[in-house]
């Protein structure tokens, strides 16, 4: 049985430990596609401010949010703490549980480059300052991020590891206005480019089951993600969580989501055409509580990975 080349398998290679991932959320971001920039509302599937209360733990912070044009940030003192309190909170249980020696800084909610490019330097400077850690991962929308920024990243990764994790979702711009994703697959493939050219690290989020899509459709996207040049990807199925406009949508019978056998299929076939060296970060995705409406195969992860593993043995492949 051949192990995929994973993303772990990639950061013990280059870093000879394990490396920990530090999901981190900032408040005060957003996103332009929920601000009303290029859109409200957010993608469909995306639970949101537009949906529920707002989820930012700094107090004084809720209502306060960042964009491209801010010109100043009153809060970047409290962020910047929010930043060392929740890395060193969960750096500190990855190293009592799991004995973590690296870590990786990842700015994961909403869209980390959507702020004044001072208030991204002085997170992305703070983050890698903390002992231990290797490089950033910075999740973003391709629409929402300057050249300045990228610029900057790129000095970064001269003495540390940067990833820039973009949203693709889909290849097919009648897809991505489905889910109002409110920028189309021209751009997101400019940027993986650009990204590219600076020498940073890409890794690429694919979405199996968007509405409308045949399995032909989501390989399309898997193959082109492929040639555009990232380094390792993402797989998830869509799957509906209660007050977002999809749950709305699946409740009106407009929407029906993927059965767990179409997306094992297409997760095999997405595998088997990828480079051997485009590293896999993750291979499903899901919730496990009441806030989950659909499809129920995405309720418990580890039932998902068993089949997943059962599909791959089938070819001589284990994840
Ligand atoms: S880009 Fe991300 S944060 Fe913004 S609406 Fe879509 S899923 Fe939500």
């Amino acid at each position: 049985m051949t192990q995929i080349y994973t993303y772990g398998n990639y950061l013990r290679e280059k870093f000879g430990a394990k490396v920990y991932k530090v999901g981190i959320n900032i408040s005060g971001f957003t996103c332009p596609n929920i601000d009303g920039t290029v859109a409200k509302g957010g993608c469909t599937f995306c639970e949101n401010d537009s949906f529920s209360a707002s989820t930012d733990e700094v107090q004084e912070l809720k209502g306060f949010h960042l964009n491209l044009n801010s010109t100043q940030n009153p809060y970047l003192q409290k962020q910047l703490l929010q930043l060392e309190q929740q890395f060193q909170a969960i750096s500190k249980r990855q190293k009592e549980e799991y004995g973590a020696k690296k870590f990786l800084v990842y700015f994961q909610s909403f869209t980390n480059t959507y702020a004044p490019f001072e208030t991204l330097k002085a997170l992305y400077d703070k983050a890698l300052s903390f002992e231990n850690v290797i490089g950033l991962s910075i999740g973003t929308r391709s629409d929402s991020i300057t050249d300045e920024t990228l610029a900057y990243l790129a000095e970064l990764n001269k003495d540390k590891e940067i990833w820039i994790e973009f949203g693709i979702q889909s290849v097919y711009d009648k897809t991505l206005e489905k889910i109002n994703r409110g920028h189309d697959a021209q751009n997101v493939k400019e940027w993986i480019l650009k990204s590219k050219e600076a020498g940073l690290h890409v890794c690429g989020h694919l979405i199996f089951g968007l509405p409308g899509e045949t399995q032909e459709m989501m390989l399309e996207t898997a193959k082109e993600a492929y040639e555009w040049g990232i380094d390792s990807v993402k797989y998830h199925p869509l799957y509906v969580v209660k007050r977002t406009a999809l749950a709305n949508e699946y409740t009106r019978k407009e929407f029906k989501p993927i059965t767990e056998e179409l997306y094992l299929d297409t997760l095999l076939k997405a595998i088997m055409m990828k480079p051997k060296d485009v590293s896999v970060q993750r291979v499903t995705a899901g919730i496990d509580d009441d806030s989950l409406l659909a499809p129920q195969w995405c309720r418990n992860k580890n039932t998902q990975i068993k089949h997943i593993n059962a599909t791959l043995k089938q070819v001589g492949l284990k994840y």
